[in-house]
């Protein structure tokens, strides 16, 4: 028999699309969840959300009579940043950086995990995939076994958020960003990368000996800047704040 499952971040539109489906008494047979890696031991997860997820969703829906499979790539983005290029321009170097808006860890470490997964699952089996009704450009992209929950019951990110809110499924990443990405992500904001100095130097401590290897197809952190720019930048914040206090 086809299956439901419903692939899932742990991120509120995700976990909302949860609610909806045992709140509407909609099939679902199983939740998945792929957790990219730092490196073997380390999560990608910012360490408030991994927190989060195996502390307070998983037991959720544990409780709420709902199988759980969570999924991790052989690679990693330790792995992925140390890989030789075979061919091209770069042949030889490190691969290093994933690049802004094309990003290998996400196929790789991501994808790639839930598309073999998929795989074993009976033929027609549906997918919910937690995209909400005001993220039109997102919902186009929806193939012929995925589909949107939230679209269906007309939910914004806003319900979405309030919706895992009102049940306590709101992850704390929410307090200080609007996003869930990995703690490395080349598109994180400012503010998260900040957040991540001052929170976990030992992760950012990961970031800079990373940047330090010598023979890199490229050197920048993300479009602009090298990780060890952001260092410098925050060390001076500090710096400065010492000198007017
Ligand atoms: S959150 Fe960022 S680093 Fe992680 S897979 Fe997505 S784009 Fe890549």
């Amino acid at each position: 028999m086809p299956k439901t499952i419903c692939s899932c971040s742990m991120g509120k539109d995700s976990l909302a699309t949860v609610i909806l489906a045992l709140m509407h008494h909609r099939p679902l047979d199983e939740v998945v969840y792929c957790e990219v890696m730092f490196d073997e031991n380390i999560s990608g997860e910012v360490p408030e959300h991994r927190d989060f997820i195996y502390g307070t969703a998983i037991p959720w829906l544990q409780q709420a009579g709902l199988k759980i499979t969570v999924l991790r790539s052989d690679l990693t983005y330790k792995a992925c940043f140390t890989q030789i290029i075979q061919r091209g321009t770069g042949k030889g170097k490190l691969k290093s950086f994933p690049l802004c808006g094309r990003c290998n860890i996400q196929r790789d470490c991501k994808l790639r995990p839930i598309r073999q997964y998929m795989k074993t699952l009976p033929p027609g089996t549906q997918q919910y995939i937690g995209l909400a009704s005001d993220e039109q450009d997102r919902l186009l992209r929806l193939r012929g076994n995925q589909s949107s929950l939230l679209l269906e019951y007309a939910c914004s990110e806003a319900d979405a958020r309030n919706l895992c809110c009102q049940y306590g499924l709101l992850s704390p990443i929410y307090d200080f960003t609007n996003r869930n990405g990995c703690w490395f992500c080349p598109n994180a904001k400012l503010s998260e990368l900040r957040r991540l100095y001052d929170h976990h130097p030992d992760l950012w401590r990961e970031m800079l000996a990373l940047q330090a290897l010598p023979n890199k197809a490229t050197e920048k952190f993300d479009r602009e800047f090298k990780f060890s720019d952001y260092d410098l930048l925050f060390h001076n914040e500090d710096a400065q704040l010492c000198w007017f206090t």
